[in-house]
């Protein structure tokens, strides 16, 4: 977070990546949402809807087509001469007798020999009749006609697909008494019925796997009425269930939602049918679960359950897993009995995998198209920002110059917006800085020099007035031939040489102060040296009444030794010059407790330091004495301090007052 770049990529990051991702989410939620929910819901109902339809109207087809061949003359006018011929061949043996073998022959050779056209033509006429209506439709395996008392009158002699119908299979049916079948019975009392999907045992031939459809019919059985209304026969009809099947397999039900999946793979959806309990499967893309159970067999008693409870007889399946996938699918049921249907459900369903294909494949592309936009905008960001703080950057090492001193660093930034103004202000500031410093150091430069010319000036007449005065008076004592002229030229002479003395201190402490000459060091005995000084300032403490002592072991220090009696000569004046009247001054030279130095304390019990001066002593021409030149304890410390030392004036805490002067400095350690 130091870097401003940094925080530039942080900005766009929350500004633009955290707002996308959760548009991101978004439109993939309203994706599945809206795929699921309102398109493939819909559409697997609408189309299941239709295959019912379809499935209904099949079925209707069927069971009209059936109704209304019962109604023609022709099959009115073939049962009657039935009827009547089985009479007149029983009378007369000699009559040919129409039977399966009949049928066989007329089947195989589409010939009749010339005893059975005279009696039974108008029976072959209905057979081709119904051979007609399969070929042409397709649908029906057997088209059968039955007398009254159970015996079939004639049948199709061909099946769909051309072949003749078979010898041994008419024999069964010509054997067969119909009399046994409900669907007859019913139809005899007057009664049309239909049967539900079955293996019917009058189918003709048995398939293979693959074709199990085939064995499978749905059959309409119808009476045959004649003019009267009385019941003289029974049409029946098998259609084979692999038409229905057929239905449910069309493309159409895939192709319906091609535009879910991607072009390599086929899209999921497959329809089913289940009896009308709801749980029998009756048609199926896999035949092999033909007559298994949805809640037992399958394990999906929730269907089942879902289509029971429902009472329109249409809706959507609740999600379920089968076969490791999810899936949506919905549900239509065919018509009800009493509207001619067999009320069966209908269903229709689709994998989710196939729903969110695209949606997955939209997901995936706005993920990836996200993700390189993103990454272009934090690297272009990362430029971006790297390009904008150089010159920032810039502008801090060069203001770290100036702050170093180095008031001529320019600034090398050409771009033409507000960073480019500032690198122009900057460079601006510090040009005029530079001038302002050297009219500074300038100006500083001349009042250092008057101060410095004004403070000798100061100095050195202070000693001269009075040798001004003193000369004065001796020469009008010598114009005046004063009787005691040589004791005033004595006195004078006296004083002119004090004040001569005076002018060299102050000379000498000038020339300190601008450095004097060069330090010659040695090794110096503290306390031998300030006994020597101690000893050259005697006399004065005796005339001020001091009680002067020296303490402490002493203690071996390496410096010129001139200059070092110059700096405690000068602390020592100090002291006695804080004591006008007397007092008692102390001068302790040890090493310092607990390291390498050693220290000096000078302690006087004079007037002490004045508050206001406190902070001030250390500077140079400070004094609070008319005759001082303030540049005492300057020397001091500069002396000290180009020796390692450290000097120090307070306040003695205790006692009688006064000052308390600390000076240290490094042991010599060679000699030590
Ligand atoms: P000068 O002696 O010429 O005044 P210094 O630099 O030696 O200059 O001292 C500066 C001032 O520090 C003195 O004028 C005095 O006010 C104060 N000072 C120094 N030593 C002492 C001391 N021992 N007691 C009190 N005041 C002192
Ligand atoms: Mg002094």
């Amino acid at each position: 977070m130091r870097r401003i770049s940094t925080k530039l990529v942080l900005a766009v990051l929350a500004a633009v990546v955290l707002p996308f991702v959760a548009f991101m989410f978004f439109i993939n939620y309203q994706m599945e949402v809206r795929l699921t929910e309102d398109v493939v819901r819909q559409s697997l109902q609408g189309l299941v809807q239709d295959l019912a339809g379809q499935i209904d109207r099949f079925v209707d087809e069927r069971r009209q087509n059936v109704a209304q061949w019962s109604e023609s003359a022709m099959i009115v006018f073939a049962l009657d001469n039935y009827e009547s011929h089985k009479g007149i061949v029983r009378a007369d043996p000699e009559r040919a007798s129409w039977d399966a073998d009949a049928l066989d022959r007329w089947a195989t050779t589409r010939e009749l020999s010339v005893d059975l056209k005279r009696d039974w033509d108008f029976v072959i006429h209905q057979t081709r009749d119904f051979d007609r209506i399969v070929e042409v439709t397709g649908v029906y395996d057997l088209i059968l006609l039955v007398a009254p008392d159970g015996r079939p009158v004639t049948c199709n002699s061909r099946l769909p697909d051309g072949q003749p119908i078979g010898r041994e299979y008419l024999e069964f049916l010509f054997g067969y008494d119909f009399t046994a079948e409900p669907w007859f019975g019913r139809a005899i009392e007057g009664e049309a019925s239909q049967l539900d999907h079955h293996a019917s045992r009058f189918r003709a031939r048995e398939y293979g796997p693959g074709e199990l459809a085939h064995n499978y019919h749905i059959g309409f059985s119808t009476p045959v009425r004649n003019q009267r209304g009385e019941v003289i026969g029974v049409l029946f009809a098998l259609v084979n269930w692999h038409h229905v099947q057929g239905l449910i397999e069309s493309r159409v039900v895939k192709e319906y939602f091609r535009g879910l999946v991607t072009e390599d793979r086929d899209p999921s959806p497959y329809a089913w049918i289940w009896r009308s309990d709801a749980d029998t499967i009756i048609g199926h893309p896999r035949e092999d679960l033909y007559y298994e159970s949805v809640s037992n067999h399958v394990g999906l008693p929730e269907l089942t359950r879902a289509v029971l409870e429902d009472d329109d007889g249409a809706g959507s399946y609740p999600e379920y897993l089968f076969a490791g996938e999810w899936k949506n699918a919905a549900f239509k049921r065919t018509a009800e009995p009493e509207d001619g249907g067999f009320y069966w459900v209908v269903g229709l369903g689709i994998d989710n995998d196939d729903i969110y294909a695209t949606s997955t494949e939209l997901r995936n592309l706005l993920l990836g198209g996200t993700a390189i936009v993103l990454l272009m905008a934090i690297l272009w960001t990362m430029v971006i920002a790297r390009r904008t703080t150089e010159p920032i950057r810039e502008l801090q090492r060069s203001t770290r110059r100036v702050a170093g001193g180095e008031l001529d660093a320019q600034i090398d930034i050409r771009s033409r917006d507000e960073l480019g103004e500032l690198a122009r202000d900057f460079n601006q500031m510090t040009a005029e800085l530079k001038e302002q410093r050297g009219q500074l150091i300038k100006a500083e430069k001349d009042a250092a020099w008057r101060e410095m010319a004004k403070q000798i000036a100061h100095d050195i007449k202070n000693p001269l007035t009075p040798i001004q005065l003193s000369l004065d008076l001796v020469e009008r004592a010598r114009r005046e031939k004063n009787p005691g002229y040589d004791e005033i030229l004595e006195r004078t002479l006296d004083l002119i040489g004090r004040q001569v003395t005076n002018l060299r201190e102050i000379a000498s402490d000038f020339y300190e102060f601008t450095g004097g000459r060069r330090p010659e060091p040695q090794a110096i005995e503290l306390g031998g040296l300030l006994d020597e000084v101690l000893r050259l300032h005697d006399a004065w403490a005796v005339d001020l009444g001091v009680d002067v002592r020296r303490e402490g072991p002493g203690g071996m220090v390496y410096a010129d030794p001139g200059k070092l009696r110059r700096v405690f000569g000068n602390l020592v004046s100090n002291a006695l010059q804080a004591m006008p009247e007397g007092g008692e001054l102390r001068v302790e030279v040890a090493p310092a407790a607990g390291s390498e130095r050693i220290r000096v304390r000078i302690r006087d019990t004079g007037v002490g330091i004045p508050e206001e001066a406190r902070e001030h002593l250390f500077e140079p021409y400070f004094t609070t004495r008319g005759e001082g030149t303030g540049l005492g304890l300057a020397i001091a410390r500069r002396v000290i301090e180009e020796l390692g030392g450290a000097i120090d004036l307070r306040s003695a805490e205790d006692g009688d007052g006064g000052t308390v002067v600390e000076v240290q400095l490094p042991t010599h350690r060679e000699t030590a």
